[in-house]
């Protein structure tokens, strides 16, 4: 098992696929300039399909989320998807993905065993879907979005990072549009992880302001205590249920104490936090031919070491050098 000195056991790994991307989000990635990781570094397919089997088999994963960088950028996901729908015990597969690309994959993924998906969207008006990514792609991320109900890949759940000034006065609307379409919508408070390092804390929309906003337009209850586990997310009932919003408020309401996750990068290395300032080098161990015990004990000594918390208002944090895009989000 992937256990730490705290108690926590990790059963969710996150992969990230690539750490290249086809939007240019503005709390993520610099307009230009970001290097890539030469192809060399990253894993193969074959590299990553052992990995997320012995994680499986030996090391007590159950749930196995593919994300990036933007995941459907990496042209054998579909294979991988089916590799890893075959291992036993048969983890959760599920995606990460800014949706665009995902009309033309949904049902291909689905077939190949993928459970479900997480498409960010942070804005209904195309305009400001411009303003946030740089990009003209909005109408694909809703045809991706209708495409993935349409798959079966359910719940559709969405990721909206709201920026003050720029979409946060769309959260009431964004929950609305949600409900009607039966997305399962969760607001993600804006981290120190972008490749510039330009996050200001003053500038983050908190959840309480979040909550705020909603509660202008909806009846918000909280989801009866215990239900939130290990997710990150905090979740209410909108108007008595069934439906609910979720607040993931890792920066003031960090929920560190039940983290339960482990995180492959592209090029090989375990880190066992987003915010952790080392990794563990597993493609070189695998490269010179270790076998799977020797990969197994590498992984449990990284996750041994796993700290307490983030720490992002501690005196002392230290934004990670490398940024959401390439640790996987
Ligand atoms: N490209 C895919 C996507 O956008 O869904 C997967 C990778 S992306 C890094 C994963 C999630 O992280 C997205 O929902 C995105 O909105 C979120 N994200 C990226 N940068 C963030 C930041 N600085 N703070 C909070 N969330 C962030
Ligand atoms: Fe790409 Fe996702 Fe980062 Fe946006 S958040 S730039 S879609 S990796």
């Amino acid at each position: 098992m992937l256990l730490d000195t705290f108690g926590r056991q990790a059963v969710d790994l996150r992969v990230s696929l690539t750490d290249r991307c086809n939007l240019r989000c503005t709390y993520c990635m610099p307009e230009e300039g970001l290097q890539w990781l030469a192809k060399p570094e990253l894993l193969t397919d074959e590299e990553i399909v052992r990995l997320v089997a012995l994680a499986v088999r030996d090391l007590g994963v159950r749930e196995v989320r593919f994300t990036g960088g933007e995941p459907l950028l990496r042209p054998g996901l579909v294979g991988i998807v089916a590799a890893c729908a075959e291992l036993a015990p048969r983890p959760e597969l599920s995606l990460t993905t800014n949706g665009v690309g995902l009309a033309r994959t949904a049902t291909a993924l689905k077939a190949a065993g993928l459970d479900r998906v997480n498409v960010s969207l942070d804005t209904l008006d195309p305009d400001t879907f411009h303003a946030l990514t740089r990009r003209h792609r909005h109408q694909d991320v809703l045809d991706g979005l209708a495409a993935a109900e349409a798959a079966g890949l359910t719940p559709v759940k969405i990721n909206t990072v709201l920026m003050r000034g720029t979409n946060d006065h769309e959260a009431a609307d964004l929950l609305g549009w949600c409900l009607e379409h039966g997305y399962e919508l969760r607001f993600i408070e804006q981290m120190p992880l972008d490749a510039q390092h330009g996050w200001d804390r003053s500038q983050m929309v908190t959840a309480e302001e979040i909550l705020e906003r909603l509660h202008t337009r909806f009846s918000l209850t909280p989801e009866p205590s215990g239900a939130r586990g290990a997710a990150p997310a905090e979740r209410w009932l909108v108007e008595g249920g069934p439906a609910s919003v979720g607040v993931i408020a890792s920066v003031t309401r960090p929920f560190c104490r039940a983290c339960d996750r482990t995180r492959l990068t592209a090029d090989g290395q375990i880190r066992n936090c987003l915010f952790a300032t080392g990794e563990t080098d597993l493609r070189t161990a695998l490269r010179s031919g270790a076998a799977d015990a020797e990969l197994a004990e590498l992984w449990r000594q990284a996750m041994w070491g796993k700290k307490a918390g983030a720490g992002i208002d501690d005196a002392d944090f230290l934004q990670p050098e490398r940024p959401m895009s390439a640790i996987g989000g």
